[in-house]
C-alpha cells in the first residue's frame, strides 16, 4: 500500500493519541489537531524523533475558522487526502435541570458541529481519488445512565450523521463509518477494580489500542464495501441484558 495522508483530530491525549501512533506506526503521513498545544507538541516530537512523519496543528474543532486554517495548511503540504478521524470530543455529564444553554452548545459544539467542519474540508481533498472517513461516537448513542443528555444527543447525531454522509459522498468512492467506543480506560488502566472487568463479556476494560485497531481496519481501502455503519467496540457490553434475579 501506497503512504496515505491521515488527519486526526484530538490526536494529542487518549484514544486519538493511540490514533496518532498507529498510523504513523503504518508509514502513513499523519497530521493532527488538538487544543492542547503542549501535549501535542509533545507527541509531535516523540514520533519524529522515532523517525515518523507527524505534523501537529493546534486547531479548537469547534471553531469553523481555525478547521479551515487546519486545512489550508494541510493543503499546503498535500494535495489528496485519504483518511479523516474525527475523534475529538469532550465527556461532559451534568444534571438535566442544572445545564445552562452554554453548557449544551459547548458539547455539541466541539463532539458534533466539529464533524461536519472537518468533513466538509477533508471531503474536498477527497473527491479525486476517494477516501474513508471514521467518526468517533459512542455507546452512549445508543443507550443511557442519567444525566447524560448533551453527550448522548452529540453521539446519536454523529451516528445520523455519518449514514447521511455516506450516501452523499458516495459517488465520490468517499466511505463513511462510525466506531461507538463502550469503556475505554485511557489513564490508569492497573487501577481498574475487578468487577469493572468482569461485568463484560470480553471479561475486560478496553484499551485505546482497541479503537485504533478498528479504525486501521475500517481505513483499509481493502473493506471498501463497508460505509454508512457503526462498529460498535464495547466487550459485548450493549449486548448484554440486565435484570435482577
Ligand atoms: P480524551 O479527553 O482523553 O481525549 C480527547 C482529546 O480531544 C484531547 O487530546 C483533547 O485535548 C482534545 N480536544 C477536546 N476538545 C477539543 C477541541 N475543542 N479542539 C481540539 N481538540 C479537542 O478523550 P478520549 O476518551 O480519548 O475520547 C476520544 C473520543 O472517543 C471522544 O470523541 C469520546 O467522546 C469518544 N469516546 C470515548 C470513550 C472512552 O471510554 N474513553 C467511550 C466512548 C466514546
Amino acid at each position: 500500500m501506497t503512504k496515505r495522508n491521515v488527519v486526526i483530530t484530538g490526536g494529542a491525549k487518549g484514544i486519538g493519541k493511540s490514533l496518532v501512533e498507529h498510523f504513523a506506526s503504518m508509514g502513513e503521513f499523519v497530521h493532527f489537531f488538538d487544543n492542547d498545544r503542549e501535549s501535542g507538541k509533545e507527541i509531535e516530537k516523540q514520533l519524529l524523533g522515532s523517525g515518523h512523519e507527524v505534523e501537529f496543528h493546534e486547531v479548537d474543532v469547534s471553531s469553523h475558522a481555525e478547521v479551515k486554517k487546519g486545512f489550508d495548511a494541510i493543503r499546503k503540504k498535500h494535495d489528496a487526502l485519504d483518511v479523516l478521524i474525527n475523534n475529538a470530543g469532550i465527556s461532559k455529564f451534568m444534571s438535566f435541570w442544572e445545564m445552562s444553554p452554554g453548557d449544551w452548545n459547548s458539547i455539541i459544539a466541539v463532539n458534533l458541529n466539529s464533524m461536519f467542519y472537518c468533513t466538509r474540508e477533508a471531503a474536498e481533498m477527497m473527491k479525486e481519488e476517494g477516501g474513508s472517513i471514521i467518526n468517533m461516537a459512542s455507546t452512549r448513542a445508543l443507550m443511557s445512565e442519567a444525566n447524560t443528555e448533551a453527550y448522548s444527543a452529540s453521539k446519536g447525531g454523529i451516528a445520523s450523521l455519518t449514514h447521511s454522509l455516506a450516501i452523499t459522498l458516495a459517488e465520490y468512492r468517499i466511505r463513511v463509518n462510525s466506531v461507538s467506543p463502550g469503556w475505554i480506560e485511557t489513564e490508569d488502566y492497573d487501577s481498574l477494580r475487578k468487577v469493572d472487568h468482569s461485568q463484560h463479556p470480553s471479561q475486560r476494560v478496553g484499551k485505546p489500542e482497541d479503537i485504533a485497531r478498528a479504525c486501521l481496519f475500517l481505513s483499509d481501502p481493502q473493506n471498501d464495501f463497508i460505509t454508512g455503519e457503526n462498529l460498535v467496540v464495547d466487550g459485548g457490553m450493549t449486548r448484554k441484558m440486565i435484570y435482577e434475579h
